[in-house]
């Protein structure tokens, strides 16, 4: 079995060296065993030398494939450009920050042997602040409500996949790719193990919360219309509730004759109404913005440089 480990490296330069060692040692490992292993590294448009890194390593390891973006386009972009450069049997994604330990690698490949199409390796949450720990529970038990596939917390992109799962995240070709959305959707016999997270030892995490609420919104929005029949059913009851208060305003006033101005009555009305416009609003410009990103269909990503021969210079829509 030939096992590509696809890794995105954004800014890694301090450790993406020790990274290749500890997978070339756990690939060393594997080989008596039948399975060789090649390296599919995509810088994603770093700014500090994680692509000359990558050069030398290349140099010194046939097996290293690179492919550098000319900016950054994101994780999930990296993550897809990883994919399609993988020629293996099995693909293992993982982070390059040594957060996914690499010796989990053999555990994955004797899981995948006994037929699972998706390894998924599940991190407990140890060393996270408390406070991302208790929003993330909180996050997923709500959108787990909401959207068609179902999302764990803890499940990261740290998994082997099968090449017909490859193949099929491949196909889908939509322009926000939410990849754990991706790979749940796909389906295919799957299995979780647990793993305990390490702590990230150089660098910092790209994640702030601005960019965590936004990957918490793809993971809703992505998958499911739901917000915008919510929007319509709330619309509705407003409406409802809007018309019987008419109706009361209206009868009371031609029993009683026209009493003070309603002032405060009105001022509350306005706000809560142009509040929940707005609300909805956004929720149809939510969708509408994604509609408009796919329709014009701009590549994933480019590429700078590479050392893949069928890279393309563009990969637009396959
Ligand atoms: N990464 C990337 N592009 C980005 C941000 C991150 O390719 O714009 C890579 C990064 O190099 C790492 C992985 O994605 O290998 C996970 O990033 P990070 O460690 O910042 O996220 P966390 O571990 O906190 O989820
Ligand atoms: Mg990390």
């Amino acid at each position: 079995m030939l096992i590509s480990i696809v890794a995105p490296c954004y800014n890694e330069e301090a450790v993406l060296a020790r990274f290749h060692e500890e997978v070339q040692k756990v690939s060393e490992k594997l080989l008596p065993l039948g399975h060789d292993m090649e390296f599919v590294y995509v810088d994603d448009g770093s700014r500090d030398r994680t692509l000359t890194v990558l050069k030398q390593l290349a140099e010194l390891d046939a097996r290293v494939r690179y492919v550098s973006f000319s900016r950054n386009f994101g994780k999930e972009a990296a993550l897809l450009a990883g994919l399609r450069h993988a020629s293996g049997d099995a693909v293992v994604v993982m982070d390059a920050d040594l957060q996914h330990p690499p010796e989990l690698i053999s555990h994955m490949v004797q899981l995948r042997e006994q037929g699972y199409d998706q390894v998924i390796a599940r991190r407990t949450r140890t060393g996270d602040h408390f406070l991302r720990t208790a929003t993330a529970r909180l996050y997923y038990r709500f959108v787990n409500r909401l959207v068609d596939v179902e999302l764990v917390d803890g499940v990261g992109d740290f998994r082997m996949l099968s090449r017909r799962v490859v193949d099929a995240v491949l196909d889908l070709t939509e322009y926000n790719r939410f990849s754990k959305g991706l790979f749940a959707w796909v389906g295919f016999p799957a299995t979780t193990f647990e793993y305990e997270n390490a702590v990230r030892e150089h660098g910092r995490s790209s994640w702030n919360f601005k960019s965590l609420l936004n990957y918490g919104l793809d993971g809703l929005l992505s998958f499911n219309s739901r917000p915008l029949r919510a929007a319509l059913y709330l619309g509705l009851c407003l409406l409802v509730c809007a018309g019987l208060y008419t109706a009361w305003i209206v009868g009371a006033a031609l029993v009683n004759g026209v009493e003070t101005p309603g002032y405060v009555t009105i001022i509350t009305a306005v706000t809560a109404f142009a509040g929940v416009q707005m609300i909805m609003l956004g929720v149809i410009g939510e969708y509408t913005g994604r509609i408009y990103y796919e329709v014009k269909g701009r590549p994933h990503f480019l590429v700078k440089a590479t050392n893949v021969e069928r890279a393309e210079k563009t990969e637009g829509r396959t």
